[in-house]
């Protein structure tokens, strides 16, 4: 009975030597037992630290990205409205619009009423229109001035020299003279 429980007992102990010699070999084990210590590069085949990790590692996508600095820690929504709604960045506020005094649309006290502006320009359009059509063609204006006359308009006294273009409706308010 004595024999084989010290037959066990040493077949345990040896078990656990031989695990704990094993675990030492991988470097797995923390506490270090006594080894025998040889000098590794003579006795063993050496192995270069790049050539280790290549093929264990292919070159992959992410080694070839160029790391941009990143914000360390998240901005909170007030400082970022606080930002966006900042004094500079508002629409600063105009004090220059008054309403025209011909048509009563809005504009900037001294720039011309795009409204009224668009007006004439489509008249004067009609205008050319008509003298393109008197002359037949282009480069045959003639030498003298020329003046517009509305549906019941005479040429004045110093106007009689000059070209008359008749236009067969009544003058608008806004077109004057
Ligand atoms: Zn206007």
């Amino acid at each position: 009975m004595m024999n084989l429980a010290a037959l066990l007992h040493s077949l345990r102990c040896s078990l656990l030597r031989a695990e704990s010699r094993l675990l030492q070999a991988a470097g797995l084990d923390r506490v270090l037992a006594p080894a025998l210590a040889v000098n590794g590069p003579s006795l063993l085949p050496q192995i270069d630290q790049e050539e280790q990790q290549s093929p264990e590692q292919p070159p992959g996508l992410m080694d070839s990205i160029l790391w941009m600095a990143a914000p360390k820690k998240r901005r909170t929504i007030e400082i970022n409205r606080t930002r966006r709604r900042a004094d500079a960045k508002l629409l600063k506020l105009k004090t220059n619009i008054e309403p025209c005094p011909e048509c009563g649309h809005l504009k900037q006290k001294h720039v011309l009423c795009g409204f009224c502006y668009a007006k004439v320009c489509k008249e004067t359009a009609q205008i050319r229109h008509q003298i393109q059509g008197m002359e037949g063609g282009p480069l045959r204006a003639p030498t003298v001035e020329t003046i517009v006359l509305y549906d019941g308009e005479t040429p004045s006294q110093q106007d009689k020299d000059k070209r008359i273009v008749e236009i067969a409706r009544k003058r608008p308010t806004w077109f004057s003279q």
